[in-house]
């Protein structure tokens, strides 16, 4: 008999989310984690330790295409990258799912179309708690409930920046937001509505991510037991290769070896590569569940620039995520290609502008960095990049990741940000100043920036071309499933935490349904 009915590899937006819905079946489920606990500490809220020293970026090297390695933005913890996400969280568009022309080519449709996978967004929304209006994005797909909270109200200069923007003709919105922020119960409110959310752990576990809605309240069940500080580094089969017979792990400097009978892979899209081309064997040459080749290649994440605008008027906003604007998602009047999706980043400081040269050479000597910081307006602009094969995580003979990637949709993004500068005089900002914001790219080598990484074992119906079928099962192993943001075939341009969220609970539906458990009601959220 194997230790565990399942073990899953990874407790962030998937492995979290999906430990969490499975855990009141009573199965035994074992959760690999290799990271720890995000410490608790004041530099949690510090912009000088999570900015510029990457106190929370894990100590990882990769190597792009050329060879030349770099310090990726991951995060290796309990909660995964939820731990320092912005918490947008939104649906993909309804046209996400099928097949749309851009400029540079053909976004591929899924296996599956919106509406199933629409009830698992609604349920998703539900388990993390987040805030928004129905009804103003034009963009929006058809849903089958509202937000279960309202959305977070603009403060003064971001409600005078979307009434500029109505004026304008243009249709912004209250952008979803998974904070636990009750603005008509401020002395009972988790959140405290602080200016170091976007890019910061949440030191009082009021953000809506996967440790503090995931794994915390799945730890409450007796039947799962979690291992931090686990890292899985092998997977081995059957001699057929048709189904995975163990887990291997290094935990505390020694080696182990779990079963299960189910085991879901859920380290991020470069890493649950990385573990799939680390399992090659006899009966898998190429890396477990790879006969098709695709495992590690259409890697995605959103050609994206974060600007700074400069208001007229003092920007002295605290929580500023709380717009966006999709006017321009599908195309212009003139333009008919997408071009992407435009929302506010958390509010920059002079403190994160150190060592910045644009800021600091551009604006310099008539602005110091206080006063660029009192003014800033900050945007970031994601376009959506394409799937290509050769966009791939390959091992080198040190079993590190070499990252290689070529941008892809670069017209679409310039023209979305000359669509935002356009927009500036009628936004009382300076319409000569749109700056780069380095500092929350994180790094000047864009393929380091992986916070949106997806789309490395992509699902599909034809075992020719994808990794996973449908239910994100590997086609060639029976009991593998993978559940984070790799099954994406296609990226779209909003953030993807809440699509990884949602698949997970539609996964965990399968799941419970093929060991013959019950399907459990969703539990109230636990906080803290
Ligand atoms: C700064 C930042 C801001 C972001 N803002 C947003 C946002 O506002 N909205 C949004 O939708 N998305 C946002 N994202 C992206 C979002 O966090 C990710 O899309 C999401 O977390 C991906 O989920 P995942 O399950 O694929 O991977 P992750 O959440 O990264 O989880 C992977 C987990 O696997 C673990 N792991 C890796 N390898 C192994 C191994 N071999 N063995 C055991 N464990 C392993 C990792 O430690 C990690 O905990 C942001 C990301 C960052 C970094
Ligand atoms: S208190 Fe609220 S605004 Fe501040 S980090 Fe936590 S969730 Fe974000």
């Amino acid at each position: 008999m194997s230790d565990y009915d399942v073990i899953v590899i990874g407790s962030g937006a998937g492995g979290g989310t999906l430990v969490r819905h499975l855990a009141p079946s009573g199965k035994r489920i074992l959760l690999l984690e290799r990271g720890d606990w995000l410490p608790r500490e004041p530099q949690n809220w510090l912009a000088r330790d999570v900015f510029v020293d990457n106190r929370y970026v894990s100590a990882d090297t990769w190597y792009d295409g050329d060879g030349k390695p770099f310090q990726p933005q991951v995060h290796y913890c309990v909660g995964g990258a939820t731990k320092l996400y912005g918490a947008a969280l939104y649906r993909l568009r309804k046209e996400d799912f099928g097949e749309l022309r851009h400029h540079d080519g053909i976004s591929p449709a899924w296996p599956i179309d919106y509406d199933q996978m629409e009830p698992y967004y609604t349920r998703a929304e539900q388990l993390y708690q987040v805030h928004g209006a129905r009804g103003e994005d034009p963009t929006e797909p058809p849903a089958s409930a509202p937000y279960p909270f309202p959305a977070v109200s603009h403060e003064p200069r971001i409600q005078q920046l979307a009434d500029d923007l109505a004026a304008a003709g243009r249709q912004p919105f209250h952008a979803p937001c998974g904070v636990m922020l009750a603005e008509d119960d401020m002395p009972h409110s988790a959140c405290v509505r602080c200016s170091t959310c976007d890019g910061f752990p949440c030191l009082v576990h009021a953000k809506s991510d996967a440790e503090v809605l995931g794994v915390r309240p799945a730890l409450e069940h007796p039947n799962v037991t979690m291992h931090t500080n686990a890292r899985a580094v092998r997977l081995e089969t059957n001699d057929a290769g048709s189904a995975v017979t163990g887990v291997v792990v290094e935990r505390d400097g020694a080696r182990e070896t779990h079963t299960a009978d189910l085991v879901v892979v859920s380290c991020g899209a470069a890493n649950s590569a990385k573990l799939l081309l680390a399992s090659a064997s006899d009966a898998h040459p190429n890396g477990l569940a790879n006969g098709s080749d695709q495992v590690g290649r259409n890697y995605m994440f959103h050609n994206c620039v974060a600007v700074l605008a400069l208001s007229k008027e003092p920007n002295p906003t605290v929580f500023q995520k709380t717009l966006g604007l999709n006017d321009f998602y599908f195309g212009t009047d003139d333009v008919d290609y997408p071009l992407g999706n435009i929302q506010m980043v958390g509010k920059s400081s002079a403190e994160m502008y150190r060592g910045e040269k644009p800021i600091q050479t551009k604006l310099a000597p008539e602005w110091t960095l206080e006063k660029v910081a009192h003014h800033a307006v900050d945007f970031w602009l994601s376009t959506e990049d394409l799937p290509l094969p050769g966009n791939r995580v390959s091992l080198r003979d040190d079993g590190n990741i070499t990252l290689a990637y070529t941008a892809t949709n670069d017209v679409p993004k310039k023209r979305l940000l000359h669509e935002l500068k356009s927009l500036l005089k009628h936004l009382g900002m300076q319409h000569d100043h749109l700056l780069p914001r380095h500092a929350y790219l994180k790094n000047d080598i864009p393929v380091a920036g992986c916070a949106h990484q997806a789309g490395t074992c992509r699902f599909g119906a034809d075992p020719a071309d994808s990794v996973l079928d449908t239910d994100c099962r590997a086609h060639e192993v029976d009991n593998l499933y993978v559940v984070d943001t790799s099954f994406f075939p296609s990226i779209g341009a909003v953030n993807p935490a809440l699509t990884a969220m949602a698949n997970a609970v539609r996964v965990g539906d399968h799941l419970l349904e093929r060991m013959g458990a019950p399907h459990a009601a969703p539990e109230p959220a636990h906080v803290g």
